[in-house]
């Protein structure tokens, strides 16, 4: 395992500094627990002063991964999503405030990205299934692809509704709604008074604070072994999130098909392995990575880069590492 000290922005000084200064969080226990929510492992690791009221914020975090879940879950009928999904073609929508900031946010990062973020992919990614290895056919992608349009997402924030203006368009949140709630997760935990944790949801996590002495190591993982660590990244108070193609995938013909498409073709995106971004807030590492993923090293740190405060790490199809500017600085 290859050990990587990196320097990022102020997150990183703050926890070096109290690694330095042996700074000691008051008595107590570090607490964790998982569950299996949106369709993934969620992690919820905290300091508690107070076992008890810490294992009752915990249980709070996941009843609130839950309730987003159940309304942004793509595959469960009842679900807020599949509601839109099933009607917003035919009228405007009147949605839930969390599924439009979720979708205002998702076409923020399709302007941003020209559309290599976009949550309309679905149009053509409900013919995929990853776990049973099928895939569209050719005439099916074909005419799908042209429902792939972010902009034709029509959001009112007014009256809080939406509308697709294209009838086949569908849309899914798997890009940025762990995100969004591993961000809900941690703003329960600050309203409940804990200053360090960890809350995680597959590929996104959240660092409050730090470990009390030494900030938080994170392993992004080798995209072709997953006993091995790419880089490890020391941090606290930030987000970072992995999207990866050997997250969700089955092999065909040579072929990797994976879950994340390029808007532009339908098939997965394939130029590179993995791609990690870190920022402040899980919604924005968690779209972003998805995002870095689809554009690939060259266009993808040219948005990074253009981003006040927000990092990446991508690894490109022949397992080689490329930074962000910041990070490149910073180990330099
Ligand atoms: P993970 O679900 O593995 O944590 P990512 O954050 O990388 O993943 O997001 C992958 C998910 O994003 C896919 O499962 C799918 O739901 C969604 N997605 C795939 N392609 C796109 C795209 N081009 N734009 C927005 N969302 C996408
Ligand atoms: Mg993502």
């Amino acid at each position: 395992m290859k050990r990587f000290s990196l320097k990022i922005g102020r997150s990183v000084a703050l926890a070096m500094v109290l690694a330095l200064a042996g700074a000691n969080v008051a008595r107590g226990e570090w607490l964790k627990d998982q569950r299996e929510l949106m369709g993934t492992q969620v992690t919820v690791e905290l300091w508690a002063d107070d076992i008890e009221s810490g294992k009752k914020v915990i249980r709070q975090v996941f009843d609130e991964v839950q309730r987003l879940d159940e309304m942004m879950n793509p595959w469960n009928p009842k679900s807020e999503l599949s509601r839109i999904n099933r009607e917003a073609a035919n009228r405007a929508v009147v949605t839930t405030p969390e599924v439009m900031e979720v979708v205002t946010k998702a076409l923020y990062y399709s302007r941003l990205s020209n559309g290599a973020f976009d949550i309309s992919f679905a149009s053509v990614g409900q013919h995929y299934d990853y776990r049973t290895g099928r895939s569209p056919d050719e005439k099916t992608l074909n005419a799908d692809k042209t429902n792939i349009d972010y902009q034709a997402i029509i959001l009112d924030p007014k009256a809080s509704t939406l509308f697709f203006s294209r009838p086949g368009l569908q849309i899914d949140l798997g890009g940025i709604a762990k995100g969004y709630a591993v961000d809900a997760g941690v703003d329960i935990l600050r309203r409940a008074g804990v200053v360090a944790a960890v809350v995680g949801a597959g590929g996104d996590s959240r660092i409050l604070g730090d470990l009390g002495n030494r900030p938080r190591v994170i392993g992004i993982r080798h995209p072709r072994n997953k006993d091995e660590y790419a880089v490890v990244v020391p941090l606290a108070d930030t987000a970072i999130s992995t999207s990866g193609d050997y997250e969700r995938f089955f092999m065909t013909d040579g072929v990797r098909y994976h879950h994340i498409l390029d808007p532009q073709t339908g098939r997965s995106a394939s130029q590179v392995q993995s791609a990690s971004v870190i920022a402040t807030k899980a919604i924005d590492s968690d779209a972003l990575s998805t995002t870095s993923f689809v554009l690939g090293v060259e266009r993808g740190l040219e948005l990074i880069n253009s981003l006040p405060g927000i990092d990446a790490i991508i690894i490109d199809g022949q397992g080689k590492l490329h930074y962000s500017q910041e990070l490149l600085l910073s180990t330099k």
